[in-house]
């Protein structure tokens, strides 16, 4: 298996294999770039089919938490590590315990919190042998109500900024008033975006493979229940992702009928072309690491001398960095992704970060 030749590989800093045999631990951390602070990012369990499968997947996610805390203007470089099993029937408290003793070998260059496959009570396992964990203190969510470690409200509350800022430059509406938005997807982020979105007076259709999930949203927000090929096609203003990557391909990208696609699903465009698709089309698209990131601003400021006020201050400021990349992007009549990448590059890679 290559590493220093591998097609993700991109100057990292160091990618670690831990092994602990007692608890069946096999894992891969990987920090990407630590110029603006430790290198901050999830713990992914999954039952990848190889270990050069796992390595992609590692080298991938953590060059993109690089971008991501950058344009979130983070103290954080980027990092990643993933966890080779199955997270219902491989993971046990001994597995997640060997976990936090790797992390703490890193003495805090990396950072770990939850990802897909691990969860709050997880964080709580490694953070029995390391204190560089976060994502598992108990907080306050956007309207003041007590919540646990889990950032998912405060993702969701960024996407919800990140679609004001982009239906006001798009739309030139400054409010979600009667504005028609498509999730797909309402697990964790996407029911907390639909309620906020209902809030502000949005009308909202929702798709989920999970009836629930739907059921939820009809009864409670009176969204409008649409079946998965459905809700790319909806003569809509806004198309929210906020289940899987890749949502935005050859085959979407023509169907689609909304003029702006914000939503909080990782990796939306399934090859970087697609963005340059969607511009051509005139759909507005917010980079989907840019307007997730309110998940790692919690994160990051967790067990800090920082209030909730703040740390909403800074989740709020995702629609600034939204609103610089579209006035850019229009200026120079470059795709969103691809001014969103230099604006990162601009500040990973020459200044450290902002205290
Ligand atoms: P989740 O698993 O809680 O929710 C995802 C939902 O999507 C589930 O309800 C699932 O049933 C549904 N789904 C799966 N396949 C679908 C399909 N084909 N069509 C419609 N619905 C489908 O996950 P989450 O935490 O809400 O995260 C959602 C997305 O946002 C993911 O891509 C995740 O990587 C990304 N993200 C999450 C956070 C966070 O703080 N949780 C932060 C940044 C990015």
């Amino acid at each position: 298996m290559k590493l220093f030749s591998h097609h993700e590989f991109d100057n990292h800093e160091q990618v670690v294999f831990c092994h602990d045999a007692a608890s069946g631990l096999k894992a891969i951390i990987a920090i990407h770039n630590t110029n603006r602070g430790p290198a901050l990012g999830g713990c992914r369990m999954y039952p990848y089919a190889s270990e050069a499968e796992a390595l992609n997947d590692v080298l991938r996610l953590s060059r993109g938490m690089t971008y991501k805390s950058a344009l979130a203007d983070l103290p954080l470089g980027g990092g990643k590590s993933v966890i080779i099993g199955d997270p219902r029937k491989q993971k046990t408290p001994a597995l997640m315990r060997a976990m936090g003793t790797a992390v703490e070998r890193l003495a805090g260059r990396y950072i770990v919190a939850e990802d897909s496959g691990t969860s709050v009570a997880d964080m709580q396992q490694i953070g029995q042998m390391t204190r560089h964990v976060s994502g598992i203190a108990d907080k306050y969510d956007s309207q003041g109500n007590r919540r646990s470690g889990d950032p998912s409200p405060m993702t969701a509350h960024g996407v919800f900024v990140g679609i004001r800022s982009s239906v006001r430059h798009q739309l030139g509406r400054s409010d979600l008033q009667g504005i028609r938005v498509a999730i797909q997807g309402v697990g964790n982020v996407g029911q907390h975006l639909a309620r906020e979105l209902h809030r502000a007076g949005a009308e909202l259709w929702v798709s989920d493979i999970n009836s629930e999930a739907v059921e939820r949203m009809v009864d409670e927000l009176g969204a409008i229940p649409v079946s998965g090929k459905e809700v790319v096609n909806l003569d809509v203003d806004v198309f929210a992702p906020c289940a899987l990557g890749a949502v935005l391909n050859d085959e979407t990208i023509p169907r689609l009928q909304a003029r702006v696609v914000a939503g909080a699903a990782n990796n939306q465009l399934e090859e970087s072309r697609h963005g340059q698709m969607l511009a051509e089309r005139g759909i507005l698209y917010a980079p989907d690491y840019v307007i997730n990131a309110g998940g790692v601003i919690d994160v990051c400021y967790e067990g800090r001398d920082i209030g909730q006020s703040e740390v909403l201050h800074k989740v709020n400021a995702i629609g600034d960095t939204l609103d610089e990349i579209f006035r850019r992007a229009q200026r120079l009549q470059r795709p969103t992704h691809e001014v969103a990448d230099q604006l990162a590059e601009e500040r990973f890679l020459n200044r450290q970060a902002a205290a």
